[in-house]
């Protein structure tokens, strides 16, 4: 459709155009030889009425000296304009509610520079569509209105206006003619204003079938340059008149009926797009208020445009009285003052700001704001967050991280467990915490770490038996899940131990069993508060990660000192392995050295060891070799370190130990193993012992002390064996 397009590009720009003073008949006679329905009436360039057919019809002529009066007394004042501009929509809109045929089109400058009628526009409508598609018996609604050949003229034209017939049938006899207005003015252009409608009538009268189609029809009048078609039935009676203009007015209808189609889409367009635009203003709301940051704008005046609900949370107003609001009048002046402060360094400096603060009740809020902007208008765009979980989590993880350093690093079991308890509170303020560790039987609880709970309070629980209702950790320990006692006083699990709670100053204690990767319980970590209290959720975290830290301490110790074990021991008999008994003998000579204090060194080999291998078999020599150093354990003290270095060859170091009573300890020793047998495989086995002694002597290395004691053993061994010899 054109309908937007301007009436510019279709008007008519050749108009008719005459004088005030110009006769009515000559401007009929004109319009006639121009075959043109209307002319302008024009004074010094300017148009000052209109005359058209329809004047010409409704005019009173009865005599050729009626058609001298000048046209200015008949035309149509003032003429209706429109600019060149507009769109045929708009023009057909004006014609339906001015009810006029025609327009003058103007020019920019006001001059006028065409005409546009409504036939034009209906003309450029696309109509060939609507005209294909109805039948011209549609657009016939009465029988024609047929008059004699010999009718008056005036009487002609009185009927036309009367009757508001735009054509009228003569007869003449059975002959059929038509009058138009066009032979109106072609009358009176003539000046014959005394004729009969016989003699300005057009004979025949053009025909087309009530059954054609009104395209069929609009052919008809283009092809014979005609306005007017007698319209017959299938029996070829006249039964109605069918006028251009009649397919116009259908085309119009049509044509207003499109357009108001048109216009109901565009609503429905601009509907849509109104619905889409709330849905997403509402999803922009919708979102902006769900995220957990406070978000705003602020105008040049520093003025809240925008501001979602986080950022009222966090004014602790309604949103609707954030908006529209200043600094001033949200915050209270110290902060306000700050606020603005920070907007102007903003908006001078043009930079980011971001700010890290804490808040009165201690949370911690990072925010930022910068300037953009937005239709040559600077906006301050500003975010805030509260970040106090990130800030504890990351302080937590700082903390883990210590520990897992030292666990790494191989720090003993204590000082791991004992930086753990002293991080742990330091993120739980008036916490106290505890490590107990379930010992290997998984019956008893010892002491692991307890930086700040009185040293009597942890002496008392270091070794105390688990079970139901002993404490919050023994009760956790036996039980191996968490036990949380708000208040210790109103406890069960507490009774027996109430008291001692109480006399320390204790309330509330939660304890958590830590387990180890294969789920057996290692220990406790337990949290105390000097007031009843229940665990928030923030507090069940750091607990449980502290456990954790505590699981991975406990077991990578037990497993580091089962690596020590296995690579300092003997396996048969549990006394130290040949390298661990000299790296110890050496720090140990050392120090005695350094002290001055003496030391001893005894080296025994059991006498004919081969035989009992070779007579009982090689597990009887094995159960001699245990039997062996288990008399080595019965006879010598905690601080004499005692080492298999060979098969059945074994030494002694003694601290403190000087030549007599080295050799004590070696006959009591010798005499031991004399003494002493077993079963095996029914029979009864004995075996002795012989031992070389040596004492240290100034800065003796022990290698050299070994030697010594070796050159003795060699002397015992020679001298018969089961016997004791010094060097
Ligand atoms: P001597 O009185 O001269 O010391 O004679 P001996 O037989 O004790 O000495 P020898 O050095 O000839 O033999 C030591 C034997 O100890 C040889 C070896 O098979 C045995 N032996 C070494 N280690 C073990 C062990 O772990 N278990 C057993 N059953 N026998 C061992
Ligand atoms: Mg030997
Ligand atoms: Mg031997």
């Amino acid at each position: 459709m054109s309908i937007d397009r301007p009436v510019g590009d279709f008007m008519q720009r050749d108009l008719l155009e005459c004088a005030p003073a110009t006769p009515i008949g000559e401007a009929a006679a004109r319009m006639r030889d121009a075959r043109c329905g209307s002319i302008l009436i024009v004074e010094n360039g300017a148009p000052l009425g209109i005359w058209t057919e329809s004047d010409a019809l409704s005019g009173v002529w009865h005599t050729p000296g009626d058609l001298e009066r000048p046209i200015s007394l008949f035309m149509k004042a003032p003429v209706r304009t429109i600019p060149e501009r507009t769109s045929l929509g708009e023009a057909s809109r004006r014609f339906r509610q001015e009810r006029v045929r025609h327009l003058l089109v103007t020019g920019a400058d006001g001059r006028h520079v065409g005409m546009i009628s409504q036939t034009d526009v209906v003309r450029h409508q696309g109509v060939a569509f609507f005209l294909h598609a109805r039948q011209v018996a549609s657009a016939v609604h009465a029988p024609p209105l047929c008059i004699a050949d010999d009718t008056s003229f005036a009487r002609l034209r009185e009927l036309m206006v009367e009757r508001h017939q735009d054509a009228l049938v003569v007869t003449r006899g059975s002959a059929l003619g038509i009058i138009t207005p066009s032979d109106v003015i072609g009358a009176l252009g003539a000046r014959r204003v005394g004729v009969l409608a016989g003699d300005i009538a057009s004979f025949p009268l053009q025909t087309i079938r009530c059954d054609a189609t009104l395209f069929q029809a609009r052919d008809l009048f283009a092809q014979n340059r005609i306005r007017h078609l007698g319209v017959v039935d299938e029996a070829d009676a006249l039964i109605g008149l069918l006028s251009f203009r009649d397919i116009l007015d259908n085309v119009e209808h049509e044509y207003v009926h499109d357009l108001l189609a048109q216009l109901e889409q565009q609503t429905q367009k601009l509907k849509v797009t109104q619905q889409e635009f709330a849905r997403q203003a509402s999803l922009t709301d919708a979102i902006l208020n769900a995220l957990p940051i406070s978000v705003f704008v602020k105008d040049e005046a520093g003025r809240m445009i925008v501001a979602n609900e986080t950022m009222a949370q966090r004014l602790g107003r309604p949103l609707g009285e954030v908006l529209g609001r200043a600094a001033a009048e949200l915050f209270p002046a110290e902060l306000a003052a700050r606020v603005s402060a920070d907007d102007a360094r903003v908006r001078s400096g043009k930079e980011t700001l971001v700010r890290e603060e804490q808040l009165d009740d201690g949370r911690i809020l990072l925010s930022e704001k910068c300037l953009v902007e937005v239709d040559g208008q600077p906006l301050l765009i500003g975010a805030a967050m509260d970040v106090t979980d990130w800030k504890r989590a990351d302080a937590l993880m700082v903390s883990s991280h210590h520990v897992l350093e030292l666990i790494a690093a191989g720090d003993e079991l204590p000082v791991v467990l004992d930086t753990l308890c002293r991080q742990i509170e330091s993120h739980l303020p008036g916490a106290l915490c505890s490590v107990l560790l379930l010992d290997a039987e998984g019956r008893h609880l010892l002491h692991g770490a307890a930086p700040h709970l009185p040293l009597a309070y942890s002496r008392v629980l270091d070794g105390i038996a688990i079970g139901e209702a002993v404490g919050s950790c023994g009760t956790a320990a036996h039980r191996g899940e968490q036990v949380i006692v708000d208040d210790i006083a109103a406890s069960p699990l507490w009774s027996g131990f109430r008291a001692l709670a109480e006399t320390h100053g204790l309330r509330a204690c939660w304890s958590t069993p830590f387990l180890s990767s294969a789920r057996k319980v290692l220990g406790t970590f337990a949290i105390y508060y000097r007031q009843p209290r229940h665990p928030v959720q923030r507090e069940l975290s750091v607990i449980g990660h502290a456990a954790r830290l505590a699981s991975i301490a406990v077991e990578r110790w037990q497993q580091i000192s089962e690596l020590r074990r296995l690579a300092t021991t003997d396996q048969l008999t549990g006394l130290r392995n040949r390298a661990y008994f000299m790296d110890s003998a050496e720090a140990e000579l050392r120090r005695s050295e350094r002290f001055g204090h003496p030391a001893a060194v005894l080296m025994a080999d059991l006498d004919h060891f081969k035989r009992i291998n070779d007579q009982h078999g090689h597990a009887a020599g094995d159960e001699a070799l245990r039997l062996f150093a288990r008399i080595l354990g019965e006879t010598t003290r905690t601080v004499d370190l005692v080492g298999r270095i060979g098969g059945e060859e074994f030494t002694i170091l003694l601290p403190e130990t000087g030549r007599d009573a080295a050799l004590q300890v070696a006959e009591r020793l010798r005499a031991a193993v004399e003494a002493a047998s077993f079963e095996f495989a029914g029979a009864t086995i004995r075996f002795t012992v012989s031992l070389g002694v040596s004492v240290c002597q100034g800065s003796d290395t022990l290698d050299r002390l070994l030697a010594r004691a070796d050159d003795a053993l060699y002397v015992a061994k020679h001298g018969g064996r089961n016997r004791v010899e010094f060097n």
